[in-house]
């Protein structure tokens, strides 16, 4: 049983910018280029916490907005 991570990222937000999240696999990645950081769903628990978020680079980062943008269309 896993949670519905597509609900969670519509009521979350990036903990270190406020900015709004999509789903890339089993984590949420910050949709804030600055920002970009990765947040692990742990246990079905989201762990956002920017202490323990991951950094994404700028390549990545695009990547995973591209993918989960056409993927909302
Ligand atoms: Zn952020």
């Amino acid at each position: 049983m896993s949670i519905d991570l597509q609900s969670y990222s519509q009521l979350l937000v990036c903990p270190a910018c406020q900015s709004k999240l999509v789903v890339d696999g089993h984590s949420f990645v910050c949709r804030a280029e600055p920002c970009r950081l990765r947040y692990e769903v742990k246990d079905d628990i989201p762990v956002m916490l920017s202490d323990e978020a991951l950094h994404t680079t700028p390549e990545e980062w695009a990547a995973i907005i591209q993918r989960a943008t056409s993927a909302n269309l």
